[in-house]
């Protein structure tokens, strides 16, 4: 490891580290730079980055694109209020966003976290009802394995263990959790408690596709079918949160595109910036808007971040998403696909592992038993590489950009050392 700069000895123990008991954990890697998937550590060696620093950096760190846009604008103007105030790269941003998600939306609330945007898709489909003159409906079902944020109001809509449902009883905001409809037994359970619950409802909130930090599942895309069907029927806004799948990654630029169906609010956040700055965006169709469109001030709805829209935030995403026209992600995401599989299918059968699957630029070796999590990534930062396994779940979420020679590294390392570490 060698010494650790001045700045890591006197400060590390004055930061809070994310989901860290820190006193047992090991201590972080001191980092001092990014470029492309690389990461540089303080004492010079460089790792390869599995993550893209939770899925954001779709395009590599430091892409001069983004940098010469944040530039640009940090020249002009960092940030204003958004509050009776309104600026070109929030409006083009909205717009874009707009045009790309196609009919049926139309409006867009910008804020600084996947949380909050989910939180305001939460608030707007509870209020939305109020508006309409039907008091009541405070509830969101949601579903096993979801995740969608940290806060009070999010964390009782993830997967009721992780969201410490059961620990934080009475502090948070009570929701149905069911199971996804992915067969007839719980298609019929949910078609069930719909029939009884359906009118306490604002709406139904789900990750489609794949439901990511609560473990990486994936479902097929008729389960999106089965739920905007059963929205259909039960007159309930669907939410899609699209904070994981959403700018590519599964393979199409939204997820809900491989089902077919839409949703009436999208959640978006992470890749938005292209990882470089925090943003995110819920996203209303017409109809939800409609219901905040009147004459009575109390219809508005009141949010509003301090830094919403924030002018640097809003000029990468645009960036970000000019990307998305002028170099061939998606075609970059077929291509990883395709190795990732490769790659991992030799993962396949060994023991101690339990499932290996891929979806776009989502690799996952399960294992059946949880690693010695100390040891593994220990080792995986001894072969080089950047890796940061959920308790069984292995997972890989590179950028779009990495080198073929780069994501071998990355199956390599899993295949020889956690699938090593498993048996
Ligand atoms: C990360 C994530 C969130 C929360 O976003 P933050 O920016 O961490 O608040 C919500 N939903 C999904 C699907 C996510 O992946």
């Amino acid at each position: 490891m060698g010494s650790q700069p001045d700045w890591y000895a006197r400060g590390l123990g004055h930061v809070w580290r994310p989901y860290a008991q820190m006193k047992t954990e090991p201590d972080p890697l001191a980092i001092v730079a990014a470029h492309g998937s690389r990461l540089v550590l303080a004492d010079g060696r460089e790792l390869v980055d599995g993550i893209g620093s939770w899925w954001t950096a779709c395009h590599g760190y430091g892409h001069p694109h983004i940098r010469e846009a944040v530039e640009r604008q940090l020249q002009l103007m960092p940030h204003v209020m958004f509050g009776g105030l309104a600026h070109e790269p929030a409006l083009t941003l909205a717009r874009r966003l707009v045009e790309l998600l196609g009919a049926p939306f139309e409006r867009v609330f910008f804020s600084d976290s996947g949380s909050v945007a989910v939180e305001v898709a939460m608030k707007m489909a509870v209020q939305a009802w109020l508006n309409r003159g039907e008091r009541g409906r405070t509830r969101l079902l949601a579903f096993r394995g979801g995740y969608h944020g940290d806060t009070f109001a999010t964390m009782a809509v993830c997967d009721p263990d992780e969201g410490m449902h059961a620990l934080f009883a009475g502090a948070l905001p009570e929701h149905p959790v069911l199971d996804l409809p992915r067969d007839e037994a719980t298609t019929t359970a949910l078609e069930v408690f719909l029939e009884a619950h359906a009118r306490e409802l604002a709406g139904i909130m789900v990750e489609p596709l794949v439901q990511g930090a609560g473990g990486m599942i994936f479902h097929a895309p008729e389960v999106l079918r089965r739920l905007r069907a059963a929205a259909d029927r039960h007159g309930l806004y669907l939410i899609f949160d699209e904070i994981f799948t959403g700018f590519g990654r599964t393979g199409s630029m939204f997820a809900f595109e491989q089902a077919g169906v839409r949703p009436d609010i999208v959640t978006l956040g992470k890749g938005l910036t292209g990882g470089t700055l925090p943003l995110a965006a819920t996203v209303a169709s017409a109809e939800v808007a409609a219901a905040f469109w009147s004459d009575d001030p109390g219809h508005a709805l009141m949010h509003g971040p301090t830094y919403m829209a924030n002018p640097l935030g809003c000029a990468a995403a645009n960036a970000s998403l000019d990307l998305f026209e002028t170099e061939p992600r998606l075609d970059q995401v077929r291509a990883i696909a395709r190795q990732l599989e490769a790659g991992l299918s030799i993962c396949r059968g060994r023991p101690g592992v339990c499932d290996v699957r891929v979806k776009g630029a989502i690799g996952v070796v399960e294992l059946e038993r949880p690693p010695d999590l100390v040891a593994l990534k220990a080792r995986f930062a001894e072969a080089g590489v950047w890796i940061r396994p959920f308790g069984r779940t292995i997972y890989l979420t590179p950028a779009f950009t990495i080198s073929p020679d780069d994501l071998s590294a990355l199956t390599r390392a899993i295949d020889q050392v956690a699938c090593q570490l498993a048996r």
